[in-house]
């Protein structure tokens, strides 16, 4: 077996007791040689992030409001990790320096990384493993975007044998300004480690054993997800329904390296595997997500097949009312938008009427109060009969479907539904899937 890069996120590393469990996970296996560490995050509901106070110290000091407090809590969590690992570390002077800058107007975003900063200083010594800056190593091109030498610029500094801590979330622009990614970016780190040192594996570790087939919220006795591809993933995170970030995907992607979602207080659950390719005859369905608070605008004309530009024009419309929109089914003399509420705002009335006015339909209308749901399996559109049991199961559940969209991706069959349908439409869907293989 290859190096693995382990990532454990901030409840992972909230005190000293989860540290010292994503302590025994590494050590428990010589392979598990690259650490990305998140600051320490919400050790219960009712507690902040310790990246959340850092923000709130930075935007105090801008304001010249003295940061005694929240820096007072922030400090207490860093000093008591140390003192309760007995790491020969100088905290109270890194945090004393970190004080004076953030009350010297240091930048946003170097405020922001000192959580990733101080909980890497502590994990390396505590694993008296190397500490590398990422300020040296993830670069940041012009257009803000991750410098494709990074990888190589890596694979460099992580070469030679022992372990390596780096910190997650952040990395320097060209000129050594510190830069971070955005909000929950050190699984992006962690997937720019794993391909710059080409990893085996890329572990995840985060408070929960992987995935579930569906939001437990809804179908309370959801099934965990062992395996799903990378595009699976991709189409249900759109749905919100996602435990990595979503351009943590890309880089892990591009180089086929699986990555796998685990749980650091429960190391021997295997978790989710996500991977280029699955086996398929042992479960065809990946998942079953949905959001509500959509809107479809629907037009219908005589001959729109027939007339040219039709389609194209719709568009226009929308886009220069400067609104998105997520889908278009069609029919021969129909078409559909689906839209997100968000992003419609209170442009519906003038959109319809901007409709009418450029393309004349025979009717437009704007149908509020729509929940889309995507049921996602790689193969699933390929196998006959996969769609009649799906539809067969709302028909049971007296679900009334308003719009369909398989696409062409063939992985991912969408039914918009009323939103009070939504959770009986999606019950009704893994129920019928549940036992697929
Ligand atoms: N600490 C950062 C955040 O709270 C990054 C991370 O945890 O991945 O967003």
């Amino acid at each position: 077996m290859g190096d693995i890069v382990c990532k454990f996120g901030g409840s992972s590393l909230a005190d000293e007791d989860q540290i010292r469990k994503a302590i025994e996970i590494v050590e428990a296996r010589s392979e598990r040689r690259f650490v990305v560490p998140s600051a320490p995050g919400k050790r219960d509901d009712g507690d902040t992030k310790v990246t959340d106070l850092l923000y709130l110290c930075h935007e105090l000091a801008r304001q010249k409001v003295d940061i005694a407090e929240p820096f007072s809590y922030l400090k207490r969590r860093f000093l008591g990790i140390t003192e309760a690992l007995g790491l020969d570390l100088d905290m109270k002077g890194l945090l004393d320096q970190l004080r004076v800058d953030i009350e010297q107007g240091a930048s946003t975003d170097y405020v922001a990384s000192r959580g990733e900063h101080l909980n890497g200083r502590i994990l390396a010594a505590a694993l008296r493993a190397k500490f590398v800056e990422p300020a040296e190593v993830i670069r940041f091109g012009r257009s803000g975007t991750l410098d494709p030498d990074s990888y190589d610029v890596i694979a460099r500094k992580l070469s030679g044998s022992g372990r390596f801590v780096i910190p997650g979330f952040y990395g320097a622009e060209a000129d050594g300004e510190i830069k971070t990614f955005s909000r929950g970016g050190s699984d992006i780190t962690g997937a720019v480690v794993a391909r710059a040192i080409s990893a085996d594996v890329y572990e995840n570790w985060t408070d929960v054993s992987g995935m579930l087939m569906a939001d437990p919220r809804v179908v309370s006795d959801a099934k965990p997800v062992t395996e799903i591809t990378y595009r699976e993933i991709r189409e249900l995170a759109y749905m919100g329904a996602s435990v990595f970030h979503d351009e943590a995907m890309f880089p892990v992607r591009e180089a086929g390296i699986p990555v796998n979602i685990r749980n650091t207080n429960c190391p021997d659950d295997a978790g989710t595997m996500i991977l280029p390719e699955r086996d398929m005859s042992k479960q065809a369905l990946a998942g079953v997500a949905g959001r509500a608070n959509f809107s479809m605008l629907f037009i219908e004309k005589a001959l729109m097949n027939q007339t040219k530009g039709f389609g194209r024009r719709v568009l226009d419309v929308i886009a220069e009312q400067d609104i998105s929109y997520e889908h278009s089914p069609s029919g021969i003399d129909t078409m559909s938008v689906i839209i997100s509420d968000d992003e419609l705002g209170g442009k519906g009335p003038e959109l319809v009427s901007k409709i009418e006015q450029v393309l004349q339909p025979d009717r437009v209308t704007l149908l509020p109060g729509l929940a889309l749901i995507a049921t996602v399996g790689e193969g699933m559109s390929h196998r006959i009969g996969i769609a009649a049991r799906l539809f067969a199961a709302l028909a049971d559940a007296e679900v009334n479907v308003r719009v369909i969209d398989q696409g062409a991706s063939e992985i991912n069959i969408i039914v918009g539904v009323e939103a009070a349908d939504f959770e009986r439409a999606v019950q009704a869907i893994y129920r019928a899937f549940e036992d697929e293989s």
